[in-house]
C-alpha cells in the first residue's frame, strides 16, 4: 500500500507535503507532484499537510484507480523533490477547481531540488 497524489494538486503544488516525508519519495512535474509507490512507507504524515487535500491512501478505490498508475509512471521519470518551494502565484485560484486533469495535467518534468 502507498499514498497517491491526485487531481487537486494540479496547478496548486504547494509542496508542504515534501517537508514531512521521512523517505523523500515525492517527485516533481511541471505543475503537480507524485509519490513513488515503492518508496512510500505508508506513514500517512503527508496527507493532512496538503492544503488542497490532494493526497489519499491507495486503499480508496477512486484514488487508486485513477491516480495509482500515474504516480507510478511519473515518479520514475520526474526529478526528486525534498524541500518546500514557493507555490505558483496563482495556486489559490486553482484550489477549488475540479476536473483539472483533462486540460491542465502536464507530463513535463519539474525542476526538483
Ligand atoms: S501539498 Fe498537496 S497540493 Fe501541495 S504539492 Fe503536495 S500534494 Fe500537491
Ligand atoms: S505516506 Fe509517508 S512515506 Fe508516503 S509519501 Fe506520505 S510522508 Fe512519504
Amino acid at each position: 500500500m502507498a499514498y497517491v497524489v491526485g487531481e487537486a494538486c494540479i496547478k496548486c503544488k504547494y509542496t508542504d507535503c515534501v517537508e514531512v516525508c521521512p523517505v523523500d519519495c515525492f517527485y516533481e512535474g511541471e505543475n503537480m507532484l507524485v509519490i513513488h509507490p515503492d518508496e512510500c512507507i505508508d506513514c500517512g504524515v503527508c496527507e493532512p499537510e496538503c492544503p488542497a487535500e490532494a493526497i489519499k491512501p491507495d486503499t480508496e478505490a477512486e484514488a487508486a484507480e485513477k491516480w495509482g498508475e500515474l504516480n507510478r509512471e511519473y515518479s520514475g521519470i520526474w526529478p526528486n523533490i525534498t524541500r518546500k518551494k514557493d507555490a505558483p502565484a496563482d495556486a489559490d485560484s486553482w484550489k477549488e477547481v475540479g476536473n483539472k486533469y483533462p486540460e491542465h495535467f502536464s507530463a513535463n518534468p519539474g525542476e526538483g531540488n
